[in-house]
C-alpha cells in the first residue's frame, strides 16, 4: 500500500453528478487541491489553503461513510485532478468498488486507471508551459464556451477527440445571456453537440 499522502480541498456526498452525460445520478465527490491553470471566471475553489493531506486508505473510508446508499460512484475532480491521481490510489477506491469518473482540463494522461474521464479543455486559458497533452482519450468532451469557442474551435476538437458525447456549456460570467445565446446556436450548427446545463446549482446542491 503506498504511504503516499494527497492533498484533499474536500470530500462530500452523497450528492448528485450535475453536468454531463451522467447528470443526474447519485456519487459522491472527491476534490483535490490546486490546479495548473488559473482560468479567469472559474468558479471552483481548489486553494491548497485549508486542505488536508490524506491517505488512500482515509480517503476510501471516508468516501465510503459519504456514499450512504452505496451507490459507489465518485467524482474526482479539483483543480486539476491528474496533478495527483496514481494507481495506488485508483486501485484503492476502484478496489472499494466505486466506479471512478474525472473531471480534468485534457493537460494530463491520468496516471492511474478511471472509468469515465470527461476533458473540458481550456487552452484559451493556458500558460506558454503547459498544453494539451497527447494520448488522452475522453468518455466524453465538455467545452465551456466563451469568446474564443467557435464552429472551428469545436470542429478541431472532434477530430483530436472522438468519443460519443460532447457537450457545450455556458461560462456563468457576468456575460451569462450572451454566451447563453451563442451556446444554444452553436448547439444548432453542430449538433453533435449538446447544451450541458449545471444542473447542481439549478437544484441548489452542493
Ligand atoms: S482548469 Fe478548471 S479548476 Fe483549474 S482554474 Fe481552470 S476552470 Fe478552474
Amino acid at each position: 500500500m503506498s504511504a503516499r499522502r494527497y492533498l484533499v480541498k474536500e470530500m462530500f456526498g452523497p450528492t448528485l453528478q450535475g453536468e454531463g452525460a451522467h447528470a443526474g445520478r447519485a456519487v459522491v465527490f472527491l476534490r483535490f487541491a490546486a490546479c495548473n491553470l488559473a482560468c479567469t471566471g472559474c468558479d471552483t475553489d481548489f486553494d491548497p489553503e485549508g486542505a488536508v493531506r490524506y491517505s488512500a486508505d482515509e480517503i476510501v473510508a471516508r468516501l465510503r461513510e459519504l456514499d450512504t446508499g452505496s451507490a459507489r460512484r465518485v467524482i474526482v475532480t479539483g483543480g486539476e485532478p491528474t496533478l495527483q491521481w496514481d494507481e495506488p490510489l485508483s486501485a484503492a477506491i476502484r478496489g472499494a468498488g466505486f466506479i471512478v469518473h474525472m473531471e480534468s482540463n485534457g493537460t494530463r494522461v491520468p496516471a492511474g486507471t478511471v472509468d469515465w474521464l470527461t476533458v473540458s479543455p481550456k487552452p484559451q486559458h493556458h500558460p506558454a508551459s503547459v498544453m494539451l497533452a497527447d494520448d488522452v482519450r475522453p468518455s466524453e468532451l465538455k467545452v465551456v464556451v466563451d469568446d474564443t469557442v467557435d464552429e472551428a474551435v469545436l470542429e478541431r476538437y472532434e477530430a483530436r477527440y472522438p468519443c460519443e458525447h460532447y457537450f457545450l456549456q455556458p461560462w456563468m460570467d457576468d456575460r451569462y445571456p450572451q454566451t447563453l445565446a451563442k451556446t444554444m446556436a452553436l448547439v444548432h450548427a453542430r449538433p453533435r453537440w449538446r447544451m450541458s446545463v449545471q444542473l447542481h446549482k439549478i437544484l441548489g446542491v452542493p
